[in-house]
């Protein structure tokens, strides 16, 4: 009989999944023993690391983007558009309802969709909506604000928590600072804030360090300040402790929350987020108890942080304890919560070298003290070109 593995997104983890896979069992696959096959809505991947750099115009759409078809293994059965938009999961009768009317079974199930922006949870918010976070034409929509930026007063608002790579608003609100300093030559006459929805920004040595940082550059951070309402008349932002701030410019990062889809098929857990085994990542939650379905990247559970690099370390943990699955030694391979945060403190311009590092740590330990570097800000910058190739192909 054919095993079944299916995967619910083919974004960044459920890519990798399928192309390890793909490779671990190759014969099986040929044999048809096995059958491992991928879904998602949409033929594009798109590496939302990048939008953070479009407003600096430092990677182009070619550089973030590449159709599905080129990432996944031809081993994978890959369906994309109306037979691959999911639009109901049924954990208790294996069953998989996608647009087209089309239906999946599974023995095993990843889940791995991600988890998208709601900027509708903000009264106000959508009268004056900046954001890099959402799509690649509203990160443009914010090169060309930042473009025309000469005085005033510019704040970067995180409206809530969780919210995917908690650090690309501080790397960008950096960014900002060097390109009005060292570009535009206009830092003088611009007041720059950073309204933090929390006390610390990341763990205590990242906090420290980015703390350090923001006062060099007179950059104002408002902590324990989770956006309220927007009110685009008065270009005022109200946080939830009643603070009122002014802006002549706002870039927001909204809520975000899991796919509606999966809240509406009772899969969703008090906060809102889809709830696994936090070593194991198998699904834990309202639905039942399911060691066959395991829970990867973004629409996880809300205590584990939302990053690429930790997308990737659950996808070769949950790789790995498919392979034992499938095997049959029912081994489980956990996720020690490996993650990370590339920061950027400066951009390259002929009057600065560019200083970049990634911090990275995991549940038992949280990063030791650190410098951004020019190396580190190469580093970084080169990450973007190796993704397609190595990262998402499972390779390391
Ligand atoms: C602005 C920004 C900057 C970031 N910067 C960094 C960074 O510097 N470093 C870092 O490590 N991380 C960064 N991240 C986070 C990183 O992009 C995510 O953590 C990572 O993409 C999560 O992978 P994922 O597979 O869970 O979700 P995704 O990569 O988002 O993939 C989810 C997939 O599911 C599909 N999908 C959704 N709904 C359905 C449906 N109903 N049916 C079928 N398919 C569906 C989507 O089309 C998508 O392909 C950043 C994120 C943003 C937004």
């Amino acid at each position: 009989m054919t095993q079944k593995v299916l995967i619910l997104g083919a974004g960044y983890a459920g890519s990798v999944v399928a192309n390890i896979l793909a490779r671990e069992f190759r014969n099986k696959i040929a044999k048809d023993e096995l059958e491992v096959t991928i879904l998602d809505k949409n033929d594009t991947n798109i590496n939302q690391g990048g939008f953070t750099f479009i407003p600096f115009e430092l990677y182009t759409p070619e550089d973030i983007t590449r159709p599905r078809k080129k990432l996944i293994s031809p081993r994978v059965k890959a369906f994309f558009g109306a037979d691959g938009e999911v639009m109901n999961v049924d954990l208790q009768n294996k069953e998989i309802t996608v647009k087209s009317d089309k239906k999946y079974t599974y023995d095993y199930l990843v889940i791995a969709m991600g988890c998208r922006a709601d900027p509708d949870a903000v009264p106000g918010l959508t009268d004056d909506l900046n954001t890099f976070y959402t799509s690649m034409d509203d990160a443009f929509k914010v090169r060309d604000l930042v473009k025309n930026i000469e005085k005033g007063k510019v704040v970067v608002s995180v409206a809530s928590m969780p919210v995917p790579c908690p650090g690309a608003p501080v790397k960008f609100t950096f960014m900002l600072e060097s390109y009005l300093r060292n570009v535009k030559k206009v830092r003088d006459d611009v007041q720059l804030t950073l309204v933090w929805p929390m006390e610390p920004i990341g763990p205590p040595e990242f906090n420290k360090f980015v703390t350090s940082q923001m006062n060099e550059k007179g950059i104002e951070v408002l902590r324990n300040s989770p956006l309220s309402n927007v009110d685009a008349s008065r270009k005022e932002i109200t946080t939830k402790s009643g603070e009122k701030v002014n802006y002549d410019l706002l870039i927001t990062v909204p809520p975000h929350k899991a796919p509606q889809v999966l809240i509406d098929a009772g899969l969703t857990d008090e906060k809102g987020w889809l709830s696994a085994d936090k070593a194991t990542l198998q699904y834990r939650g309202p639905a039942g108890n399911h060691d066959n379905v395991y829970v990867l990247g973004d629409l996880g559970p809300a205590d584990i942080l939302k990053t690429g690099i930790g997308a990737h370390y659950q996808a070769i943990a949950v790789s790995q304890s498919l392979k034992n699955d499938i095997h049959g030694n029912g081994i489980q391979t956990p996720y020690e919560g490996e993650t990370g945060c590339p920061l950027v403190t400066e951009l390259e311009t002929p009057a600065t070298p560019g200083r970049g590092y990634i911090a990275t740590w995991k549940y038992s330990k949280p990063p030791e003290a650190f410098s951004t570097t020019k190396m580190g800000w190469f580093l970084y910058r080169m990450y973007y070109h190796i993704h397609w190739d190595i990262s998402v192909k499972g390779l390391f």
